[in-house]
């Protein structure tokens, strides 16, 4: 454990490097929140290479950098309310509670994360009551292309699957001066976009380029053949 405990180290210390990480929020969240206990038992050894891992039903746990990006363009605030999409292994939503939640105790937000995929809505939940992060994320099973409007409005919408384009209920369901970061793209490419609410206007900001896997949904792709 204390050798992984360096490598998460050395490799949040890489990110700052390359500029990937700047948000001191950020990387005190990355320090935090131990990668190994949200990939398959037999892969932990690789938890700090920066890739994505598989972690069953044909989907991955994302690469650092790329959950560093998105969390950096998300800017999330502690106190915050927050949607994912896409929970998967349950990492990305531990990063952000980490933040939300965790980093000021008076201010105390949460993180609503939905999977359309059982199993793994399961296997989120164990792995984020073995990292501590239970009282501070709720998961969720269904389809995350619906928002969740029993908690909306949303200070922050994530969504860690590639999308068409952006399902409308998720900008009803964000707050004004809310932050939502998606990729858009075609199944095999996307761009990073992160849509900006104030005053009830629309501001747009289109990113880097990415890979992800599909958003399966009613606003999102109908087919599980990809
Ligand atoms: N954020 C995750 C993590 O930290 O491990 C990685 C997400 S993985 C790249 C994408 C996830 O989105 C998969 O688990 C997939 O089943 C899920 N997904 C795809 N379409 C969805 C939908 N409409 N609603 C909820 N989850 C969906």
């Amino acid at each position: 454990m204390k050798d992984l405990e360096v490598q998460r180290r050395r490799l949040v210390e890489a990110l700052v490097s390359a500029g990937y990480l700047k948000n001191p929020r950020v990387i005190r969240a990355l320090l935090a929140v131990p990668r190994e206990l949200f990939v398959p038992e037999e892969l932990r050894e690789y938890a700090y290479v920066d890739s994505p891992l598989p972690i069953g039903y044909r989907q991955t746990i994302s690469a650092v950098h790329m959950v560093a990006i998105m969390t950096e363009e998300l800017n999330p605030e502690p106190g915050d309310t927050v949607l994912e999409v896409g929970t998967g292994s349950g990492y990305q939503a531990a990063v952000l509670a980490e933040i939300v939640a965790k980093q000021d105790p008076e201010r105390r937000g949460h993180v609503y994360t939905i999977e359309r995929i059982p199993e793994l809505a399961e296997f989120a939940k164990g792995n984020l009551a073995r990292a501590g992060y239970s009282e501070y994320v709720t998961v969720i099973v269904g389809d995350g292309t619906l928002g969740y409007p029993e908690k909306a409005p949303f200070n922050r919408i994530i969504v860690t699957a590639a999308a068409p384009t952006v399902p409308p209920p998720l900008i009803d369901q964000l707050a004004d001066e809310g932050a939502l970061v998606i990729p858009v793209g075609d199944p095999y490419i996307q761009r990073l976009l992160v849509v900006e609410k104030r005053g009830g206007k629309l501001y747009k900001k289109w990113g880097i380029e990415c890979v992800f896997v599909p958003l399966i949904g009613e606003y999102g792709w109908k087919s599980t053949t990809f």
